[in-house]
């Protein structure tokens, strides 16, 4: 069984155009965002949560699949992580923002609740 992560907050409505996050943002026949992995901290989620820059609510790093992300790692590669305003790929992203990621990650069921799709 698929899950994916939202935000307990939610509201859902009659005009949402997601049933899992309620994110009036998209067009979804199936009323469902498409669901995403974060590249960073494995956060399986709706792509709505990209909403703005592209980043991973979760984590605030990951960049989600799905957004498109022109700005390239310093190597070249596609940026798959944001931090402090730079771009990288997972293989030259800064220890730092790693361990900003860790720590995002483990607060994430503050404010999240993992739910069947
Ligand atoms: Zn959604
Ligand atoms: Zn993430
Ligand atoms: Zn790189």
């Amino acid at each position: 069984m698929a899950t994916r992560w939202v935000r307990k907050s939610r509201r859902v409505y009659d005009s949402s155009l997601c049933t899992l996050c309620g994110t009036r943002w998209g067009v979804y026949p199936n009323r469902r965002c498409p669901r995403v992995v974060c590249p960073v901290c494995g956060t399986a989620q709706c792509l709505s949560n990209g909403l703005g820059k592209g980043v991973c609510l979760i984590c605030q790093v990951g960049l989600l699949p799905g957004w498109s992300h022109p700005e390239r790692c310093r190597c070249g590669a596609q940026a798959q992580a944001v931090w402090l305003g730079h771009s990288y790929c997972l293989e030259h992203l800064t220890d730092k923002a790693k361990a900003t990621a860790v720590t995002n990650l483990a607060r994430r069921a503050e404010l999240w609740e993992e739910v069947e799709e």
